[in-house]
């Protein structure tokens, strides 16, 4: 039987942030409920697709998961494991956010099956959190932090942003360094993207807040990466460091370009060399299910030059890189028969190395990731 992923999408939050454009919403908790039996509806209708699948890892993303009380959590969980065979080992983690968590659905969650609790902390400093526009303070996170490992969660994630306005590096340096003190066994590190259609974007674009410049942002970066190792993290994909064992299995999924199914408002799959995503809008997605239509929109074929692309593209983000001997056995063809002229280019420039096994981005190519993955795309 293969393996596959689930994907979970809770495109609720307390409070929009400043800089977030991602499929979530404020001020629709009283959809809630509505939602869940569309969620459920959803699971039901794909269980005969994966009827031959074992489920090897479930991710809760959003908007924020844990705006979801214990016994929603739970109602979805039972009809993934009614509904699918779920490996006795898969990874199954969700996404949160101090402020709406504490020891009570933190425990409801973990006996649930949720064994990977990520936390949206962002930065350690009260007056950035501010800035963000987030709804909580480093207090509560570090409180969350006691509470969930007083329930029973070791496989802990905290995203931190860097590259904010009026981050100074010893902010930046100062929140990995409480979170190497607080041993978080895994941290995602991203710089602030401002994103079109958002606050920030027409705050920087008015000027009224100042972003740090390129040279700020990869001495951040690299500081990162430097202190990270040296405390004994692996830092084993351009945005993400843990510590032995506790990569994220789920994202390594996305990563390694293997199938995957995604369940909610806007979710995205990839499933029988198909791409779909559903409906974004959360009134439209429960009202299709009500009617008991899937809410897929935007379905495409997945040529065999697509695939060779997204798994170069894909794979060259993680810093092993990607497997000579497993994309020839994928696609019955030497990456370097079909990539000649690009991957010399890319070594001439210093942005790429290869050895008998791995291709993979040197430091350099870690910083110009971008460049490399344009002539990824066939
Ligand atoms: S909590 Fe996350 S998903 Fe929700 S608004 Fe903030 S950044 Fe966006």
């Amino acid at each position: 039987m293969n393996s596959i992923a689930l994907y979970i999408h809770i495109p609720f939050c307390e409070k929009k942030c400043f800089y977030c454009d991602f499929n979530s919403y404020s001020g629709k908790k009283y959809l809630i409920e509505d939602y869940i039996k569309a969620l459920k509806k959803e699971i039901t209708l794909y269980k005969s697709s994966l009827a031959e699948y074992t489920v090897g890892t479930i991710f809760f993303g959003g908007g924020t998961p844990s705006i979801l009380s214990g016994k929603q959590m739970s109602e979805i969980m039972n009809i993934l494991n009614k509904s699918f065979i779920v490996e006795d080992n898969a990874e199954i983690s969700m996404e949160s956010n101090p402020g709406t968590l504490d020891y009570n659905n933190l425990k409801q969650y973990y006996d649930n099956g949720i064994n990977r609790l990520s936390i949206g902390l962002q930065a350690c400093q009260n007056h950035l959190l501010k800035t963000l526009g987030r709804i909580h303070d480093f207090e509560e996170y570090t409180k969350n932090i006691k509470d969930a490992r007083k329930v029973g969660f070791t496989n802990i994630n905290t995203d931190l942003m860097f590259s904010l306005p009026s981050q100074s590096k010893k902010d930046w340096k100062e929140s990995l360094r409480k979170m190497v003190d607080l041993n978080i066994p895994h941290i995602s590190a991203y710089s602030l993207i401002v994103e079109e259609d958002t606050p920030f974007h027409n705050w920087v674009e008015d000027k009224k807040v100042i972003l740090p410049n390129e040279d700020t942002e990869i001495n951040m970066y690299h500081y990162a990466i430097r202190y990270l190792k040296e405390k004994g993290y692996k830092h084993y994909e351009i945005s993400n460091f843990s510590k032995p064992g506790f990569e994220c299995k789920h994202n390594l999924i996305y990563w390694e370009n293997k199938p995957y199914i995604g369940f909610g408002a806007g979710a995205h799959s990839y499933f029988n060399k198909k791409r779909f995503n559903n409906v974004e809008e959360v009134e439209k997605y429960i009202s299709l299910l009500k009617n008991d239509k899937l809410p897929v929109e935007n379905k495409i074929d997945i040529l065999v030059k697509d695939e060779i692309s997204e798994f170069m593209f894909l794979g060259l983000r993680l810093i092993n890189g990607i497997s000579i001997d497993e994309f020839k056995e994928r696609f019955n063809i030497s990456p370097f028969e079909i990539y000649k002229e690009q991957f010399n280019k890319l070594k001439e420039q210093g942005l790429v190395v290869w050895d008998k096994h791995y291709i993979k981005l040197t430091s350099k190519g870690i910083d110009f990731s971008n460049i490399v993955f344009q002539e990824m795309l066939l």
